[in-house]
């Protein structure tokens, strides 16, 4: 923002660039690759490599870093989620990999809980499974699981935000374990931002799960990269479905439109060393800063209530909560996101889903925006 040539690419072909208080959203295009990710894609281009090769060392490397059995790089860990689906369901037999989505013959039922039903659950019935749902509104009980899993059962699906509050009333991941593996059902997880405190990094399929995705996005990677952690028999047969199976077997299965680079593996290699080993108490003290720079502006405004988000888990440390009292400024919380984004430079912000005020944060920030977003809303309400 600083710099005099800020989204002048984009302008120079009509289209507005944005200062993107939101967050990691692909909206916007939610992530900026990281120095040490950029060097690794430029070297990348140095030779040509077969990229079946590539995504076994490439999937070893962070598996050794992460002390988990096995990993695969995806297209976004929404393919990621795809893939193990086609792996649950199909395994590793090629007729079956490339018989998909049409799952005649195999199990292609993948469980999962009513209060569990999320925004990317979407992406677990592209390669032709069907989700089907087990308790409701209200809670789930062991008993609901036990009596939902059958023959057709491919996975059961659980979804880990640790930065949110527990839900009491789903089942646990343990008790999901417990169950779905008793059963002899194979459990995946997704915990696509759960890359801090660095202990949750791939703690899920340590727990046991069979298989979690990761959103590569999150830590500096290029938007549009994820992986898989999980057994050796499931990144196995994930692999068999991806794009580098179609090429490099000749079997052609539903993954060859979530294509990925040699220089994005790199990347995400990269992305996952730099991760391990940077400070992260030197990271979260700056998103702590940038999102004190977006509150000194907005203290003692009547009608304005701005207040730190201290949540320092999962891949958004910080930010800040908004609110506008529209008896005191004459407009809505919903009316501030507006005027936010109708200004110059255009910022854009959301309402969060449950709670009725804004949830900025420091994700997307460059060099002096959090100042100019907290004078941007002092403005706005101060007419
Ligand atoms: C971002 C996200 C995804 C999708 O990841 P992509 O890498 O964008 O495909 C899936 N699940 C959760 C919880 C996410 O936050």
């Amino acid at each position: 923002m600083t710099t005099e040539n800020w989204g002048a690419i984009y302008k120079e072909m009509g289209a507005k660039p944005v200062v993107n208080a939101t967050g990691s959203v692909t909206l916007l295009g939610g992530s900026t690759p990281v120095a040490e990710v950029k060097a690794a894609m430029d070297a990348a281009d140095s030779a040509y490599i077969p990229l079946i090769e590539l995504e076994q060392v490439a999937g070893d490397r962070i598996a050794e870093m992460l002390g988990v059995p096995a990993a695969y790089i995806t297209s976004g860990a929404g393919s990621a989620l795809t893939l193990a689906t086609a792996a649950f369901m199909a395994g590793t037999d090629d007729d079956k990999v490339q018989q998909l989505p049409d799952t005649t013959g195999m199990p292609n039922e993948i469980l999962i809980q009513k209060r569990q039903r999320y925004w990317y659950d979407r992406c677990l019935e592209l390669a032709g499974a069907k989700l089907v749902e087990f308790g409701d509104e209200n809670g789930t009980t062991r008993d609901d699981l036990r009596n939902a899993i059958s023959d057709r059962t491919a996975a059961v699906h659980h979804v880990v935000y640790e930065q949110n509050p527990t839900d009491p009333n789903v089942l646990t991941l343990e008790q999901v374990l417990d169950i779905t593996h008793a059963a002899g059902k194979p459990v995946s997880v997704d915990a696509a931002g759960q890359i801090y405190p660095l202990e949750n990094f791939g703690k899920y399929v340590k727990m046991g799960a069979d298989f979690q995705c990761i959103a590569a996005k999150y830590m500096g990677a290029p938007h549009s990269t994820g992986f898989a952690l999980g057994t050796k028999e499931i990144i196995d047969a994930m692999s068999r479905h991806s794009f580098v199976g179609y090429e490099a077997r000749r079997i052609r299965g539903v993954g060859r439109p979530q294509k990925i680079d040699r220089q994005e593996i790199m990347g995400v290699v990269a992305a996952v060393q730099r991760w391990m080993t940077l400070d992260h108490e030197d990271r979260l003290s700056i998103a702590e800063g940038q999102s004190q720079a977006i509150l000194r502006p907005l203290k003692d405004i009547p009608g304005v209530t701005a207040e730190l988000n201290t949540n320092i888990r999962a891949h958004q440390p910080y930010g800040v909560f908004v609110s506008v009292d529209a008896d005191v400024v004459g407009f809505t919380n919903e009316d501030l996101v507006q005027k936010l984004r109708d200004g110059e430079p255009s910022i854009w912000t959301r309402v969060g889903l449950d709670k009725p005020r804004l949830e900025l944060h420091v994700f997307g920030l460059g060099e002096g925006e959090a100042e100019l977003v907290g004078n941007a809303i002092a403005a706005a309400v101060k007419g």
